[in-house]
């Protein structure tokens, strides 16, 4: 459970200044990637001026841990604002949430918005801009929306990858990667709150490579200063699906259009000559993705940013201000229907259980497509044809019949404890008894890599990839092991997590051993209701 203690001012000060203290910042100037002349005229600065730390002249780097903190406890006074610790980093570092809600106490009646920021250590600006959404969504100018809706932040995901300026945290794991298999201190905190306060819509925000990979490939910088995507995984809700594509990016694109900021789809690549132009992934592993099969309305938004050092930052800092006004706006408007639009995904979700086909495995589409980017010399736009794959149609490559739940042996304590963290209900057997199951025969197993759209992922070691073939058997299992039902909201993590021939599976991640000849099952597809 959380630790609902609200930390004494001289606690979280000492705590944060003994959590800065060992190590300092890397975040380098000298290693920045300075832009052209002719492309850097294409980024005017606004004319509104930001006051959080990295705006400081004097001050070389982005906001510290320290300095954060201190803004953060500024304003924790304040009547409607909860300033909380939610978990600490692996470095040892506070991982802070700030509850904006009427008088502070959240409201189960009305939506809740739940931002989160700086994941990757090394795309600052989400970090700079929620201190300024902060400051002003808690200004008493706000005290009626937030009777309206209330709000979640989580200021700073992965403080020991901010103080590195390093994309992934202490351990070098993608925080971004984690939401399902919960390795990471600081992905187990993010669970937590979305399972304490089930969040109608969130919000992840990051910064996306403006030179580097598009200079070495295609000879030209990224052009738009905002990127957005939608949940896009197999299993999701239509409803809530739509609700993201239909009404909340739109909501977000005008807002930054009406600003004069240009905006597309979130895209990425890597330097190599031959790798595609890919849209955000379709495993069920980003908080996105994540997100959306917790039913939430999950927006991913990115401003372009990574490899430039402040250049333009207070115009990404406004991008990311803009886009985040224009989703509380909505949130607020939509009030009650947004609850209900949850409501009916959690009950419809887990009216599926023992029915219909569930996906296993998807990918992306590959199509052709014309992506404007800058061209490094002249500053002009430069179209290029490109290799895309996209995340609005995902090819399912693995599909199943959904079973009612499945059964997990006695010994499956690291599964079940990680399923619990993320909100999923999972009920002990206490007695034998017989099940009408599905066994799996792993007729391959080999080792291998996670792999998202621009090929493997950033990872602490590898997986196990296996092959199953499904096998009907009524099965007498013993006492001691847990059932894991569908007929329940979070139905949908439940089989990211446990069919065990996907890349983020229990099985792949070892969470569950594979079973080894001659022994009991360690996993069954349950397929008539215990
Ligand atoms: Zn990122």
């Amino acid at each position: 459970m959380i630790a609902p203690t609200r930390l004494a001012r001289t606690a979280w000060l000492a705590a944060a200044l003994l959590a800065t203290s060992g190590a300092s910042a890397q975040y380098d100037p000298a290693r920045v990637q300075v832009e052209p002349p002719a492309v850097a005229a294409r980024f005017a600065a606004p004319a509104e001026r930001y006051d959080t730390p990295a705006f400081d002249a004097a001050q070389a780097d982005f906001t510290g841990h320290a300095q954060m903190m201190a803004r953060l406890q500024a304003i924790a006074d304040r009547p409607d604002v909860r300033l909380r610790q939610v978990g600490t980093s692996g470095q040892g570092r506070a991982l802070p949430m700030v509850l904006l809600a009427h008088r502070g106490r959240w409201q189960p009646d009305k939506p809740t918005l739940m931002l989160v920021t700086h994941q990757h250590g090394n795309e600052p600006a989400p970090g700079e801009a929620i201190l300024v959404l902060l400051e002003r969504w808690s200004a008493p100018e706000h005290a009626a929306l937030l009777r309206r809706v209330n709000v979640v932040a989580v200021p700073r995901a992965n403080p020991d990858g901010a103080a590195l300026f390093a994309r992934g945290n202490a351990q070098g794991a993608d925080v971004n990667r984690d939401h399902l298999l919960l390795r990471t201190p600081e992905a187990r905190a993010m669970a937590q709150l979305a399972a304490r306060y089930r969040p109608q819509v969130v919000l992840d925000m990051h910064e996306f490579t403006a030179g580097d990979r598009w200079v070495k490939k295609l000879g030209a910088w990224a052009k738009y200063d905002v990127l957005l995507q939608a949940a896009t995984t197999g299993n999701l809700d239509p409803g809530i699906a739509a609700a993201g594509l239909d009404e909340m990016l739109p909501a977000i694109r005008r807002a930054v259009e009406a600003e004069g900021l240009s905006a597309s789809w979130y895209h990425t690549t890597t330097a190599a000559p031959t790798s595609p132009v890919a849209m955000g992934g379709v495993q069920p592993d980003t908080w996105r993705n994540i997100g959306g099969l917790r039913n939430a309305v999950s927006i991913l938004h990115e401003t372009r940013g990574a490899g430039i050092g402040k250049q333009h930052l207070a115009r990404r800092v406004q991008s990311h201000v803009v886009a985040a006004e224009a989703l509380l706006r909505e949130v607020a408007e939509r009030g009650p229907a947004l609850v209900a639009l949850a409501h009916r995904a959690d009950r419809a979700v887990a009216a599926q259980a023992c029915h219909g086909e569930l996906v296993v495995a998807g990918q992306q589409t590959p199509e052709r497509r014309e992506l404007t980017l800058i061209d490094a010399q002249t500053g002009a736009d430069k179209a290029v044809d490109v290799d895309w794959r996209s995340a609005l149609r995902i090819q399912v490559t693995r599909q199943r019949a959904r079973p009612c739940g499945y059964w997990l042996a006695p010994g499956s304590e690291q599964a079940v404890q990680t399923l619990r963290a993320l909100g999923v209900r999972v009920q002990p057997m206490a007695h034998p008894r017989w099940l009408q199951a599905e066994r799996y025969q792993f007729t391959d197993v080999q080792a291998g890599q996670r792999q998202d759209g621009r090929g493997a992922i950033q990872d602490q070691g590898g997986i196990v990839q296996v092959q199953v073939a499904l096998q009907p058997a009524r099965v007498r299992v013993p006492a001691g092991g847990w059932y894991v039902s569908l007929a329940q909201p979070l139905a949908g993590l439940v089989t990211a997590a446990l069919e065990p021939d996907s890349q983020n599976s229990y099985v792949a991640a070892r969470l569950i051993e594979l079973p080894r000849e001659g022994t009991d099952d360690r996993l069954l597809r349950v397929m008539q209701r215990p």
